[in-house]
């Protein structure tokens, strides 16, 4: 058992966080009254609560653990860097060693594994948060700095995902994370969910359901101008939004559609990038032609906060054209390349090439899929089990027949997601419809999947009767 307690035993550990931490995403009237879930552990996949509980993480924290918890390669380039250059900037062309071959890494990577050879620079973050807000003021730049001020809008799509600062969360597309915040209140428009399980109306075809989805963007530029819109923004599979993969053929037409009308792609590949999906990244696996690509977690596996924009030739082109006349780019953050940040992000990527995590991801993956479809198969609440990679949704619905989602407040995928970390395996519930995903670290062996099968099938038989 670990002890994490205080020495004053009266004063335990979940009160001080009770009284004195402020947490994200949570809710405060169920925190106060639960109290916190301390971790206290972990190695691999494995988890060891601070009571000393193990938990088999499918959850990847939140989708970032992409090399598994306590890698002690990375602590050592962790602990060179710092004591190498521990800060170094980069403003006014400052610039630090790990952070410049960290560049160059990123950019072959997608050129040797992506096809995006037109990728041309790469400017950091700390979060994917502000990269996507980063990316925001990016549209703006480009637009003012090639003489279309007006091109400026962007479209983001119904339940997508792209973080919460004041920029990310209007791109977000998930209306709980609008309601008390007065957003949106910008430029932003949202365009259809590309989910056909759940949004296809009955009867329709999943090219159909595409066609849809293609004219919905098509009214919604026409609506706005053309001329006043310069990006649409999307993951390639939507994660937070319940791991919704794109209807066949779906981004080749919206890159069509964009191309047409001088419309840069965004391409939010935070949790899809570095392996997620079984392919390095998925500008990769569905051939997009982004201007941007937004990375983070994966990056360093969360060994540190970091983030990068990567931005294609023809921007870069736009904002070395127009620098003279506009003057240094007036735009960065402290941390934006940060030295120590660099070496763990190149560490990781060491990880993920000499264990071939990529091709682990994709193996691993499919054998988790086939694995929970094959056991949910007969499962009167579980509508559709869908995944690429490590990145794996099981739906539910309250009736299989007509997909009919439970009430509101029935939360089933909270209770399944609870139950199991009670059972011992850590999935997340996700916020936009009733979906528990799986996104373990890509190292997962099959061993350990047969295991999360084992557990996530007993927590369904467990929670069944409460669900009828
Ligand atoms: N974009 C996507 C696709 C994400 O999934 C997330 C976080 O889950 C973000 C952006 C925001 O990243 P962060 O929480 O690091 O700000």
């Amino acid at each position: 058992m670990l002890d994490l307690d205080t020495p004053d035993s009266n004063y335990s550990l979940e009160e001080m966080d009770r009284n004195s931490l402020f947490h994200p995403l949570t809710s405060i009237s169920q925190h106060m009254a639960n109290g916190p879930q301390i971790m206290g552990k972990a190695k691999g996949v494995r988890l060891t609560d601070h009571k000393g509980k193990p938990i088999l993480d499918c959850s990847g924290g939140l989708w970032c653990v992409n090399v598994g918890y306590g890698r002690p390669e990375i602590a050592e380039a962790a602990k060179q860097a710092i004591l190498d250059l521990n800060y170094w900037h980069l403003f006014g062309s400052a610039s630090n060693e790990a952070t410049i071959r960290l560049s160059d890494r990123i950019l072959g990577l997608f050129h040797d594994h992506a096809g995006a050879d037109h990728l041309a620079r790469v400017f950091y973050g700390t979060s994917g948060s502000d990269a996507n807000d980063t990316n925001f003021k990016l549209v703006r730049y480009y637009a003012n700095l090639r003489g279309t001020p007006e091109k400026k809008k962007i479209i983001s799509r119904m339940g997508a995902y792209h973080g919460l600062t004041m920029a990310a969360a209007q791109l977000t597309g998930i209306p709980s994370y609008h309601k008390a915040w007065s957003l949106p209140d910008g430029e932003v428009f949202y365009t259809d969910c590309p989910h056909y399980y759940r949004f296809a109306a009955a009867g329709e075809s999943e090219a159909a359901f595409c066609d849809r989805l293609i004219a919905d963007l098509e009214a919604l530029i026409a609506r706005e101008g053309a001329n006043t819109i310069g990006a649409f923004i999307a993951e390639p599979i939507m994660g937070t939004g319940g791991v919704l993969i794109p209807p066949a053929g779906y981004f080749e037409r919206v890159q069509a559609v964009l191309d047409r009308h001088d419309i840069l792609l965004i391409a939010d590949e935070v949790i899809t990038g570095f392996g997620r999906t079984g392919a390095w990244f998925a500008t990769g696996l569905y051939t997009l032609k982004p201007d941007i690509v937004t990375l983070a977690k994966g990056l360093t596996s969360a060994y540190f906060p970091m983030s990068a924009s990567v931005i294609s030739e023809r921007m870069w082109k736009v904002f070395e054209a127009g620098s003279a006349e506009f003057g240094p780019v007036m735009h960065g953050f402290t941390y934006s390349g940060h030295p120590v940040g660099a070496a763990i992000a190149m560490a990781n990527l060491d990880i993920m090439e000499r264990e071939g995590l990529v091709a682990n991801s994709a193996d691993t993956g499919a054998y988790l899929l086939a694995g929970l479809r094959e056991r949910l198969a007969e499962h009167p609440y579980v509508g559709e089990v869908r995944g690429e990679g490590l990145m794996i949704g099981v739906e539910f619905t309250a009736d299989r027949a007509t997909r009919r989602p439970f009430q509101a407040g029935d939360a089933v995928h909270r209770l399944v997601a609870s139950k199991a970390q009670e059972n011992g395996l850590m999935v997340r519930a996700l916020p936009f419809i009733e979906v528990v995903s799986f996104s373990p670290a890509l190292s997962i062996t099959k061993a350990d999947c047969d295991e999360a099968i084992d557990l996530f099938a007993g927590t369904m038989a467990d929670v069944t009767s409460q669900l009828a």
